[in-house]
This record gives C-alpha cells, structure tokens and sequence, in this order.
C-alpha cells in the first residue's frame, strides 16, 4: 500500500480586511480560506474568505481531479470569513455539490448560513440573483460539540473564544491530523480546554496569529485574537508537530510578519507563517512536514546569467553553501536553481558577481526562500528568493 498523501493549501490568510498594500504582497492580501485534500479524496474548504475567490479561479485547472462534491466549513459570520462565497465561481456550476457546516448564530436564528448568502446576494449589495447560484447546496448546522466522518476522515468541531463564537474545527485522516484554529484569544479557561484538545497531537495545527504578545496585553486585549506565543506555547503544552501562524493583521507589513515568525523560530523549531499559495504536504510518517511554494516565475523572469554563492538552512535545518548560476533575476528577486532544497521561509544569503564598469563586483544580498518548485534539471529545486537588504 503506497503512503497516504494529504494535502492542505492556503488562499487566503490576512485577518480581518484584505489589503491590497505592496508591503503585504508577500505573504498576501486575501481573508482566510484553506482547501484540504484528505488521502481518501475528500475536499474539504475552511472557511470563505476573500481567498476563496482565487480557489474558484483555479478549479479545475490544476493537475488533480476536483471531486463533485466538496465539504465547506465556516467558523463564523464576520464578513473576513464570508466575503468570497458570491465570488466562488463553482458555485455556479450546476453539477457541483456543496456540504456546508456552521453553526446557528443568535443573532440570525435559523438556517443561519443559507441566510448569509441571501443576505449577501441581496439587493443593493450584489447585482447577480440568489437563483443563478445553480450548485446543489446543503447546510448543516453544528452545535460546538460534534464529531463525526466525512468519508474516511473524523471531523470534530468545538468553540472557541471570539466575539459572536467562532468553531475551530480538527480533521483526522489516515495522513495526519489538521487543526484549524483561527480567531480565538486566551483567557477563558472552558474555550482554552476547548482550543488544547482540538490541537493535541496535531501535524499541522494553524492558530490565529494576529497581534504581537506586547499587543495582546494591552490595546488589543479583548479583541478575540492570538499571538505567536501562544501559539507556540500551546503547540509545546499538546505536542503538536508543526505551527501555522495564520490571520495576519491588515497592518502587519511582510517585514512585520518576518519578524513575528522569527521570533517563533527561535522558540519552537517546525513554525511556518501563513503565506498566500503555500502548501503544506502531509504523510511521510516521522519526517517534518514540508511546505511548498509552487507558482509562476514570469514575474521573476529576465534573462541574465551571475556566478553566484548561496548559503541558507535545509528544511531539516542544516546549513549549506552552493555554487550556481543565477540566471532569473529581478530588482527584488531571483530564481535560483539548487542542489539544496531550502526552507521555505528560511533566510538565504546570495553573494554575486556581477559585471561592472571596473571588472567584476561582488554583490552580497539577503532575502527568504519564498518559492519551492522542482527545478529544471533533475534532482534540483527552483528556488524563489525575495531580497530584503
Ligand atoms: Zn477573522
Ligand atoms: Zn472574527
């Protein structure tokens, strides 16, 4: 039997608001929105921000079968969690099927999510009717308590602490364990059980990340959000393999959110910062998980060729220094073709040299490994780096 392969990827990870700022390019501007392929095939959608727009685009266009049926859940209503359902662009697609799960908010009443959606599509809110969304949709309604299967797969949902309730939700499969917790804050004991028994033992365990600690004790106490502390503190407490900082502030700039994950990186060793188009591969038993960044390299694209020396950190943490060519090269980047295979979102240092009016020149440039694909010759990998100095 071949091993179990799952497969989880971020299109969206910004908190609150989507921002359109270069300065968050890099780790993206998109609300939440995961797509989860368990080994059994199931496809499972958490939560319908922004991001989810960017699924939709891509359905059906990569290399894996999308399955006719696909299994949505939202953690709650604010609109960061909401926004991409009438952009969802296989919803309106009469041969596909969709099982949502959420719950029943107070403020709603019955059938709560099938109202967000006519609430959304209403008049003058959006110009296209209710009735063009021609997908099959079912809904169904959680109780903050609940574990059951979706194909091979157990699902359990409990509340967190948050402003009108959130759910975070831990799905089991034969390739390991994925947790998502997005908005929540400590501070109450029941939701903070809540939180350590969705997370124990968890391979990916992705935790709302959005303030510094400094913040969180202070001006943004009560917000119904997380620090990176936390996060680790809780990942030590329950074992959980591999952190996902997640819900980045609209005002964490990408060199804010470096900064975040560094910090995190010096106190717990498999931590990843939530970053647009990432996908982390679950299922070889007893390795770390790897994170990807597969994606197109037409931005990075020019033609030039510079002897180069680079030096970084493998995903298993160690050090390496490389002779190459860098041949794609950019203002604020370069693909660069490895041996190696870095870590994604590791630091790297490219030492160039490059032809000057008085001979050769060394140039020396640091940035992070934002890019992970196969590389064009075998055995190599297509490294993509963004200098910041
Ligand atoms: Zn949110
Ligand atoms: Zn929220």
């Amino acid at each position: 039997m071949s091993t179990p392969i799952a497969k989880l990827t971020f299109w969206g990870v910004r908190g609150s608001t989507p921002t359109v700022d270069p300065v968050t390019w890099r780790f993206g501007g998109n609300t939440p929105c995961l797509d989860f392929l368990a080994p059994d095939g199931t496809q499972f959608i958490l939560d319908c921000g922004t991001g989810l727009r960017m699924l939709g685009n891509r359905w059906g266009a990569d290399d894996s079968v999308r399955p006719t049926k696909t299994h949505i859940f939202v953690t709650h209503y604010h609109w960061d969690h909401i926004q991409g359902l009438p952009f969802f662009a296989p919803l309106y697609v009469e041969n596909n099927e969709f099982q949502f799960y959420s719950f029943r908010s107070k403020f709603l009443g019955r059938d709560s999510l099938r109202q967000v959606f006519e609430a959304q599509m209403a008049l003058p809110y959006f110009p296209v009717d209710f009735s063009a969304m021609s997908a099959r949709r079912k809904f169904r309604e959680l109780s903050g308590g609940d574990t059951f299967q979706v194909g091979e797969n157990k699902v359990t949902a409990r509340w967190l602490n948050h402003p009108q309730r959130c759910l975070g939700f831990r799905i089991e499969t034969p390739a390991g364990i994925v947790v998502y917790a997005t908005d929540n804050e400590p501070g109450d004991s029941a939701l903070d059980k809540n939180l350590r028994e969705l997370a124990a033992n968890a391979d990916i365990f992705v935790n709302d990340a959005q303030f510094t600690p400094a913040q969180l004790a202070t001006t943004r106490k009560g917000w119904g959000h997380s620090s990176w502390k936390e996060g680790v503190n809780i990942a030590r407490e329950v074992n959980a393999k591999t952190l996902v900082l997640f819900h980045h502030d609209p005002d964490s700039t990408d060199r804010v959110v470096d900064g975040i994950l560094h910090a995190a990186r010096e106190e717990f060793d498999s931590v990843f910062a939530a970053s647009e188009g990432m996908v982390i591969t679950l299922g070889a038993a007893g390795e770390p998980v790897q994170a990807h960044m597969p994606g197109s390299r037409t931005s990075l694209r020019r033609e030039a060729q510079f002897r180069a020396s680079v030096s970084g950190l493998t995903s298993d943490g160690q050090r390496f220094t490389e002779e190459t060519t860098v041949r794609d090269l950019a203002l604020q980047g370069a693909l660069i073709s490895l041996k190696h295979s870095p870590r994604l979102q590791s630091e790297l240092e490219v030492v160039m040299e490059t032809p000057g009016a008085d001979g050769a020149q060394q140039m020396r440039l640091r940035g992070y490994v934002v890019r992970l694909e196969s590389g064009v010759e075998k055995g190599t990998t297509a490294v993509g780096v963004v200098f910041t100095d």
